[in-house]
């Protein structure tokens, strides 16, 4: 899988070095288990998904993490992308907001020994202020717009990167704060992903 997607054009060492080290069929439903190494998407139930490895892949080169940082990530979802983020960073704060699946990826991380990651329940649109600045974040579930709060999070130096736009056909965008505090906005590329419902998101 890994070599498909060096081959595909992920060029980030350190995160196919991430990738590989990640066993992707501990974190999909059990009768799945033969199509983790697939680059699809895979239902995880309640409606969501366990993103695909191309796209853990462009979000978390998107992040350009070198090591040393605090991230936060809305949206655990199965915990893949939290495991990945947890190769390529200090530590990381991830946000779930349906408590079976919150459960479900505490017990994952912990059984791939996995410690520098914090699961919590809750709406990841208003982000964990207790525990801000972020170096960087990212949104696994597609916003309308970016939430307000996590910008307000996001330390200055750090970016954010996150599918924005209409329900079904977002843009991967990245926001960088500037050391100054201004913000740049780029747009990646066209993406899907289901809903990031929330105070800031889309309503349930
Ligand atoms: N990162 C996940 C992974 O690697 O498996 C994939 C995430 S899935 C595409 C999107 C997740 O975002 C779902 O688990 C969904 O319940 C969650 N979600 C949606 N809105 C949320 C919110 N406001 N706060 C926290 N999680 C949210």
């Amino acid at each position: 899988m890994v070599l498909r997607l060096s081959q595909e054009g992920v060029r980030d060492a350190r995160v196919l070095a991430a990738l590989e080290a990640v066993p992707r069929h501990w974190l999909v439903p059990e009768a799945l288990r033969s199509q983790a190494y697939r680059d699809n998407a895979l239902p995880i139930g309640g409606g969501q998904t366990i993103s695909a490895p191309s796209t853990v892949a462009a979000m978390s080169s998107a992040l350009e993490l070198a090591g040393r940082e605090h991230v936060l990530e809305v949206g655990t979802g199965s915990g893949y992308q939290a495991a990945v983020l947890a190769k390529l960073a200090e530590r990381v704060v991830s946000i779930e907001r349906l408590p079976r699946l919150a459960a479900e990826a505490r017990r994952a991380l912990d059984r791939l020994g996995v410690t520098n990651v914090v699961v919590h329940l809750g709406d990841g649109s208003l982000g964990r202020p207790a525990e801000a600045p972020y170096d960087a974040i990212v949104i696994t579930a597609g916003a309308p717009a970016v939430p307000e709060p996590l910008l307000d999070q996001l330390a200055p130096g750090g970016c954010l990167v996150a599918p924005i736009g209409p329900r079904g056909e977002q843009r991967l965008v990245r926001i960088r704060r500037g050391t100054d505090d201004r913000f740049t906005r780029e747009v990646l590329g066209p993406c899907r992903f289901v809903d990031l419902v929330g105070r800031h998101g889309w309503a349930a």
